[in-house]
């Protein structure tokens, strides 16, 4: 097992990372930009290098900096979190070249995965359902319109090296997709410099149900469950539920199964998450991410599993501490995305919180990097917590959620809880009626 662990990231996934050392008795670095220097996940580390300017590609995406971190403090594995380096396979050939352990996947199946056209032409050979679409890389309009044709509109154009939902756009007719073409290979040039793209059936009301999977590197891989992640803002995930309303068990251990059995089968190590869109009984593969996902800890609640430790075990060599029998889900649990933003405009609204009172009680837990009296810097993403609450069932869940969010206090800036207090007495959310354009369609209107 390490003895030190540098965790590469800040905010809550650092806070999270560092419990997990200290029940393993690991002992934990901390880095930091000049702007983080009061950060709780400074603070409870039991060190920390300051590794730059507050600008991200200077300090959290700076790969020499943080290799020179390695180096001062002595540590022998570094844990990535999610966002920033956590899906750079690069970072991950340099730490394992200088004998330091990335916890997370082999460089190469981060590479395989990065690329969608790749990551979905290996999960189809491994026999996880896809969205009808090209093979593999669009090379002319041509051959696009031909496709298109040939599943039928609506179809997408996404770009292979996408991710935050850019470089994708919708065409409902011929006429339409030579302007989505040349949009999307634009908008892909500029954000990741690759202007690759392939085409998909769009499906018109899907869900978005992901699969959490770990594997330790030699063939064994057990999954747990999914988690619906349907209510989404720009493509981005607001509020997550295990499990999906939309799953009866047969359906869940079906996918459940053929998604483990693909992971096992590509000798994966560590965490993972195989999404799909659901829609009329049907899977639909997206992508896959190679890393711990801001909505594990839903996960946690209903198997009693920390995610985390099992990370740091599988990636020291160790064999995952359960099977896939071992696993049982229990009950319902939800997150919500507490954010510092305006809850209807979605303004980001850094800034010092004068009040700071989280909810307790049974079934509640708040994992979040902020304090009372802590300043709220304008550089990084404005998630600042996540209230994550666990039932018996949906309907205790949804109970325990309103109560935890009326006693949830944050003063001096704006955050997201307003949201979830209205969504929380809509009706379709109430019934778990929704796919992923509802959200976006309640903000229309309201
Ligand atoms: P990113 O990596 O940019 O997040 P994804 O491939 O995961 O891109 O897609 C993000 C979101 O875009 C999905 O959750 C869904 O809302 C929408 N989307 C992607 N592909 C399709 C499709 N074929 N039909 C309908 N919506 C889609």
């Amino acid at each position: 097992m390490f003895d030190k662990i540098l965790i590469a990231n800040r905010g809550e996934i650092a806070l999270r990372i560092q419990r997990a050392c200290k029940e393993l008795g690991i002992s934990t670095v901390a880095i930091h930009s000049t702007a983080d220097e009061d950060a709780m996940h400074v603070r409870l580390a039991d060190e920390s290098v300051c590794i730059g300017p507050p600008p991200a590609a200077n300090s959290y995406l700076n790969i020499p900096e943080i290799m020179a971190a390695c180096e001062i403090t002595g540590a022998n594995a570094v844990h990535p979190g999610y966002g920033f380096l956590s899906e750079n396979a690069r970072f991950a050939e340099i730490l394992e070249d200088h004998k330091i352990t990335f916890i997370g996947p082999t460089a190469e199946h981060i590479r395989l995965m990065g690329d969608k056209i790749t990551a979905k032409d290996t999960v189809k050979k491994l026999g996880i359902p896809v969205v009808p679409g090209s093979d593999g890389e669009i090379t002319s309009e041509e051959e696009a319109k031909k496709i298109a044709k040939e599943i039928g509109y609506p179809v997408i154009v996404k770009a292979a090296a996408g991710g935050g939902g850019r470089g994708m756009k919708v065409a409902n007719s011929q006429e339409d997709l030579s302007i989505a073409i040349s949009t999307a290979k634009t908008e892909s040039k500029a954000a990741f410099g690759d202007d690759a793209l392939y085409l998909e059936k769009y499906l018109g009301k899907p869900r978005h149900i992901e699969v959490q999977v770990i594997g330790d590197g030699k063939g064994n891989a057990v999954h747990l469950g999914e988690r619906d992640c349907s209510l989404q803002r720009r493509h981005q995930k607001v509020f997550e539920e295990p499990p999906s309303p939309a799953l009866n068990s047969e359906e869940r251990e079906k996918i459940g199964s053929i998604v483990a059995k693909a992971i096992g089968d590509l000798k994966y190590r560590g965490a993972g998450t195989i999404e799909f869109l659901y829609e009329n009984g049907e899977f639909y593969f997206i992508e896959m991410n190679t890393r711990i996902q801001v909505e594990h800890p839903v996960t946690e609640m209903i198997t009693g599993f920390d995610l985390v430790i099992e990370q740091i075990r599988v990636a020291a060599g160790a064999p995952l501490s359960f099977s896939q029998d071992d696993i049982n889900l229990r009950g319902h649990a939800i997150e919500c995305r507490i954010n510092a933003e305006n809850a209807r405009t979605f303004m980001p609204s850094p800034g010092q919180i004068n009040y700071f009172h989280p909810p307790g009680g049974l079934g509640v837990r708040v994992d979040s990097g902020v304090y009372q009296g802590y300043r709220i810097p304008p550089y990084y993403d404005s998630l600042i917590g996540k209230l994550i609450v666990h039932g018996k069932t949906r309907n205790e869940c949804m109970m325990r959620l309103r109560r935890a969010l009326s006693e949830f206090v944050i003063d001096g800036i704006d955050t997201t809880i307003p949201l979830f207090v209205d969504l929380l007495n809509e009706p379709d959310v109430i019934n778990g009626a929704y796919d992923i354009h509802w959200l976006e369609k309640y903000l229309d209107q309201h």
